[in-house]
């Protein structure tokens, strides 16, 4: 299901994605040779309603159409047919950025292909590009406490996300082959992310090796995701204060919130007065672990303890496929200490 190319197809320059299935078959892996080797690896449109990353790929090689590239880069346009319809992944087909460890389906196949290719060409460093359908800041992620794949996501912005669940997503594979970066580049079609995403992924071709030296703490302001929240099927929910008659009334404009440190006891809806409904809240080894997060006394929503959420969306469409947020907490990122301690920066 994989079509590999060694050469960037003229078309592709200026081709939306959702024409792409115009110009592609499908998923396909694109090499492309420059002046340093290993390659830098960039994921794009794993999920197809999230187009930046296809824009700042498209913008990158505008500006080397008559040069050559500092370093070799691989592309990886993933779901196309999605993109098509504009939509995170067909009914049908698995969430992309869920199945690169595991198997079941081609396109668990297609990932560990992908995974084999990269690994046999010593790949320099992963990017995976996204976007939030909420309202949130641009920030990376990664899944290791590694100095390099923290200098590397500075490189993006102060504000780091570090997480290891859902454990399946490609940065967690490549994880393994070399410093690996998840880029959240806010909401789709905003022109700042996609300038944002581009100057990043030409710092990244420019880099002759990534620094292993710690980040200081006050170059960071690192986030752990420490749960996962989502709405069960039978549970109704609405945002601000329609009419409706549902389980949960969540607060207007929640995905306001997003990198906000809430306080314990602060309010994010109410519930209907018989109603017994509760979000289902995993931590990272899936233990249900709501109890830690929220209380339901008097049918109000309020949390528990201080929490930031990320990813908080009004998109039902993608709480249903995703969920409605990750709770994180701030890191203080203890891998870093004893360095600073020995170089006397504390
Ligand atoms: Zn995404």
């Amino acid at each position: 299901m994989l079509t590999i190319l060694d050469n960037f197809p003229e078309k592709l320059i200026t081709t939306s994605a959702a024409q792409l299935h115009e110009v592609l078959n499908g998923p396909t892996l694109i090499h492309l040779q420059g002046k340093r080797n290993p390659p830098l690896f960039v994921s794009v449109l794993q999920h197809g309603n999230e187009d930046t990353g296809l824009l700042a790929i498209q913008a990158l090689l505008r500006g080397y159409a008559e040069r050559e590239l500092p370093r070799s880069l691989s592309i990886f346009i993933g779901n196309v047919s999605a993109a098509r319809y504009r939509k995170r992944h067909l009914d049908g087909q698995p969430d992309y950025n869920r199945i690169w460890s595991g198997e079941g389906t081609p396109e668990h196949a297609m990932m560990r292909e992908i995974v084999d290719i990269m690994r046999q060409r010593g790949v320099f460093a992963s990017v995976d590009i996204h976007n939030n359908t909420g309202t949130n800041p641009q920030y990376a992620c990664v899944n290791r406490m590694d100095d390099r794949f923290l200098q590397l996501a500075i490189l993006f912005g102060r504000t780091v996300v570090y997480f290891v669940r859902p454990e399946n997503v490609q940065s967690m594979a490549f994880a393994d082959l070399c410093p690996a970066v998840i880029l959240e580049c806010g909401q789709p079609g905003v022109e700042r992310g996609i300038i944002h995403a581009h100057e990043f992924l030409e710092a990244c071709l420019h880099l002759a090796e990534i620094p292993d030296r710690p980040v200081a703490a006050k170059d960071i302001d690192l986030y752990h995701t420490t749960a996962i929240v989502k709405i069960p099927e039978h549970v109704s929910y609405t945002f601000g204060t329609a009419h409706d008659d549902v389980d949960i009334r969540f607060l207007e404009n929640i995905d306001r919130l997003n990198f906000s440190e809430l306080p314990s006891n602060s309010s994010l809806g109410r519930l209907r007065q018989d109603s017994k409904a509760r979000l289902d809240v995993r931590n990272e080894l899936g233990e249900d672990s709501g109890d830690r997060y929220f209380s339901y006394q008097g049918n109000e929503l309020r949390t528990l303890r201080p929490v930031t959420p990320s990813m908080l969306t009004l998109d039902k469409e993608v709480i249903r496929q995703d969920c409605l947020c990750y709770l994180m907490e701030r890191l203080t990122p203890a891998a870093m200490l004893p360095h600073e301690q020995e170089s006397g920066k504390t």
